[in-house]
């Protein structure tokens, strides 16, 4: 199990120190920010949505190691996917970060994160990106925060 725990830690690690998709999107259409305020963590979320497909996501922003680590972590596992898919993803990740079963979920890399359940605090950083995308989901340019 300790182990398991090291490469977790070592993919957060180099998720958050060379993230994913990150930087300015040219062709995104949609955009949402998301703000922790109990962290600091600051975000922008920018998506090329394709009538129901994201077919490029990217994210800007600065905040601690696992706000980073999730917002690249979930680039990489939304881009492709169809608004329901990604909403589905969102509630999996949801459930596993918050302590509760995700029966029958295809979390792959994102289990690396599971970690958080025990840290309060950690959890609203862990979704602060998944909360933005939902919100980048929803409409265009909305600003939404943790707390
Ligand atoms: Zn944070």
């Amino acid at each position: 199990m300790s182990d398991l725990r090291e490469l977790y830690q070592e993919v957060i690690l180099d998720h958050s120190r060379h993230p994913r998709n990150f930087g300015k999107c040219p062709t995104c259409n949609r955009d949402a920010k998301g703000h922790n305020p109990l962290c600091g963590d600051r975000i922008t979320v920018e998506l090329d949505l394709e009538g129901d497909t994201i077919k490029d996501v990217h994210f800007q922003g600065q905040g601690c190691a696992i706000s980073v680590a999730s917002a690249s972590l979930m680039t990489e596992m939304v881009k492709g996917k169809s608004v329901a898919e990604a909403k589905k993803l969102f509630d999996q990740f949801h459930t596993l970060v918050t302590g509760g079963e995700a029966d029958g979920a295809d979390l792959d890399k994102l289990e690396v994160l599971a970690g958080v359940r025990d840290y309060p605090v950690r959890v609203k950083c862990a979704t602060l990106a998944w909360h933005t995308l939902a919100a980048a989901l929803e409409g265009n340019h909305i600003q939404v925060a943790t707390e």
